[in-house]
């Protein structure tokens, strides 16, 4: 069942919801038949979603209202409405949602989105439109033990964030390791406290693997903020 990762109430009496659905929960995939889709999303989220056809950009979006921005091409949403919903679907690439005390991002993170900084972009957004200190929470991702990454990108990746980024594979290959990256990556955008799940959707039957099992079904991180 879909698990839930953040919930914090603020000072203001909004409380902050963020939930990460599971395989039992079924398949998230935007580009499967729609009908099943909204039924899925329903059972974690009643509402609309706001979602995103992802390219592993920078792109982000503001989103005014619930549904607003449903299929832009972005990898990023941030809102400082209550009761809408942002979501991201994954299947490896870490799902990040960032809070501060009036707003709230959502961010799909795998190695092209770090390196090309989408968390930064993300938030930036959220700074202007809901300052304050941010936290965030990381969800399911791909860990070093299943992530064997190629010796170039691995270079860049490690000149941009250092040398932390660099891994072994649970059989010693070299690695990457996502959640370091992104963890270095908020910091350096001054994020405030960082919680990681720790699942790696690599070796954790209850979530897909694109690398492990090739499969195009994704689970969805959806995050939003409930009115006093
Ligand atoms: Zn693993």
């Amino acid at each position: 069942m879909a698990r839930n990762l953040f919930s914090r109430l603020r000072p203001s009496g909004r409380m902050v919801r963020v939930l990460v659905s599971e395989g039992i929960d079924g398949d998230l995939a935007v580009d499967g038949p729609t009908g099943a889709l909204s039924q899925r999303r329903e059972a974690l989220r009643p509402g609309p979603w706001t979602w995103l056809r992802q390219v592993h950009g920078p792109r982000v979006i503001l989103v005014e209202g619930p549904g607003d921005g449903a299929g832009s091409e972005a990898d990023a949403s941030v809102t400082a409405q209550t009761d809408t919903a942002l979501s991201i679907q994954v299947a490896d690439c870490a799902p990040v949602a960032l809070a501060s005390p009036g707003g709230l991002a959502v961010a799909h993170v795998g190695w092209r989105g770090l390196q090309a900084g989408v968390l930064e972009q993300a938030s930036n957004l959220l700074a202007q439109v809901a300052p304050g200190p941010q936290e965030s929470v990381v969800g399911p991702c791909i860990r070093a033990c299943c992530y064997e990454f190629g010796d170039s990108d691995l270079e860049a990746l490690c000149e941009q964030f250092g040398n932390d980024v660099r891994a072994l594979t649970s059989d010693g290959r070299p690695a990457l390791d996502l959640p370091e990256g992104v963890r270095i990556a908020l910091e350096r955008c001054g994020v405030v406290e960082i919680v990681f799940d720790g699942v790696c959707t690599g070796c954790d039957q209850r979530h897909w693997s694109h690398r492990v099992g090739g499969t195009r079904r994704r689970q969805a991180m959806v995050a939003w903020m409930e009115a006093p």
